[in-house]
């Protein structure tokens, strides 16, 4: 098996030489988009294979390997975000891995193995280890049974706790070259690449995500289109147009745009929008550069609560008037 995608093969090669010895806390950090949660599976099931490659890959075809494929395997476990379902019948994901997720986990791993080899947790997103899951998991992290190998995968591994980073050896996965990515969404049939990726700070898999979404491009359409004419924005109506929109994409959106405002106030070119750059340059003259700071800062902190929106249409006029004032 080669790597998940081709820009991982250094990160991956790493990984293998190490397959006789794993690190048995094994962090994954880098930049959403890139793949590491495939790299992360694809290590799983490089250390559950039977009949390993001689480079230590997986063999794709033992009995291990068959049970990994359909999610079965039995010395393996995988700690992420569940789905939950309130009392009114709404599905949600939850925001926090729970405590008794982690201690679903250690009980796991004080077992014996049932096939004589490794046993493997993956924690993925690790950052989303609330603080009594994290102290739990952490017990065991720091005098981990023998032939267990825990994989954290994180985008955000500074909101990990210190004393979790400070037990793993951590593997950082940075973003491939533009011209790699460029050229791997290309084969894929995606049109406009370059724009995509520049939407998606460089990120491929996360620039797949909005070429197959052709809804969430509109959308983002519409939010920016919005936001380029402050003169003109009216919040009560805009907040009600944009109520319908997942609380996720317009974060994404708006996040990036006052990004690219900051970027052209403070060094004259926008880095995501590409396809607005003359309304970012025209309205990053304007903006008043303190209010901008502080408007970044909350939107910033407001992506840890996306998924309680209350009052959805209120919280958006809150924030379009806001907006506005950073152009008077
Ligand atoms: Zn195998």
């Amino acid at each position: 098996m080669n790597a998940p995608y081709l820009w991982l093969e250094a990160s991956w090669q790493r990984l293998l030489a190490t397959r006789a010895h794993p690190a048995q806390a094994l962090l994954l950090a880098g930049p959403r988009g890139v793949g590491k949660g495939a790299l992360a599976l694809a290590w799983a099931q490089a250390l559950l294979c039977e009949a390993p490659r001689p480079d230590g890959a997986a063999c794709g075809g033992c009995a291990a390997c068959h049970w990994f494929d359909i999610g079965a395997h039995p010395d393996f476990r995988l700690v992420t975000l569940q789905e939950k379902t309130n009392k009114s019948g709404e599905t949600r994901m939850a925001t926090a891995i729970e405590v008794e997720q982690a201690r679903e986990a250690i009980d796991f791993v004080q077992l014996s193995t049932s096939r004589a080899g490794f046993r493997v947790v993956l924690v993925n997103p690790a950052d989303s280890l609330n603080s009594p899951s994290a102290n739990a998991l952490l017990k065991v992290l720091e005098e981990p049974p023998l032939k267990t190998v825990f994989v954290l995968v994180s985008d955000q591994p500074r909101r990990l706790l210190p004393t979790i980073r400070s037990r793993c050896t951590r593997l950082d996965i940075g973003l491939p070259s533009l011209e790699t990515a460029a050229r791997w969404l290309s084969g894929r049939q995606i049109e406009d690449a370059e724009t995509l990726l520049a939407l998606s700070g460089g990120a491929p898999l996360d620039a797949l995500d909005w070429a197959a979404d052709g809804a969430e491009l509109d959308e983002r359409r519409s939010l920016l289109e919005g936001l380029a004419r402050p003169e003109q924005l009216d919040p009560v109506a805009l907040g009600d147009r944009w109520k319908t929109i997942k609380p996720q994409t317009w974060h994404r959106v708006v996040y990036k745009w006052l990004g690219d405002l900051l970027a052209v106030k403070l060094h004259g070119s926008a880095q995501f929008n590409r396809d607005f750059a003359d309304d970012l340059a025209r309205l990053g003259k304007m903006a008043d550069l303190a209010k901008l700071l502080a408007l970044a800062k909350m939107q910033a902190n407001e992506g840890r609560t996306l998924a309680h929106p209350l009052h959805r249409t209120l919280q958006l006029e809150a924030w379009l008037i806001q907006y506005r004032h950073l152009f008077v």
